[in-house]
């Protein structure tokens, strides 16, 4: 079902996270295995599996994902020295979590990406 991910139960506070932020439209929690020294996911409360279901009348869904990113990032100091925002879609990019989310990985240089393995 398309409301019964992990990050959905975590919205429900049916399991723990360490929720940094939430709004109206969406929840900001630590990712549980981080890959950076900041890793946090900024998950929208709209049902979206993946970035390939987004409709062109929810692109104000990644918009306001992409400016709580942001803002978190200002927040917490963090902007200037810099940050990295990805979303994965489907297999090839190892997305495991079928509601649609971002990860905001940040609080040391970062390397390059996108390798194939
Ligand atoms: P994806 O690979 O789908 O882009 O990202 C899913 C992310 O969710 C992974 O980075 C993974 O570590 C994280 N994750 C999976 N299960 C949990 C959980 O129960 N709690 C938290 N906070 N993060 C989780």
């Amino acid at each position: 079902m398309s409301n019964d991910t992990i990050f959905h139960r975590i919205m429900r506070r049916e399991i723990p996270a360490d929720i940094v932020y939430e709004d109206e439209h969406l929840i900001a929690f630590r990712d549980i295995a981080p890959q950076a020294p900041v890793h946090v996911l900024f998950v929208p409360k709209t049902d979206i599996p993946t970035l390939d279901d987004l409709q062109p009348a929810q692109a104000e869904v990644v918009g306001r994902l992409l400016l709580a990113a942001a803002d978190y990032a200002r927040r917490e100091g963090f902007a200037g020295d810099g940050y990295r925002v990805v979303i994965n879609c489907n297999a090839n990019a190892g997305q495991t979590v079928f509601q649609l989310h971002l990860h905001l990985l940040a609080g040391a240089p970062l390397g390059r990406f996108g390798t194939p393995r």
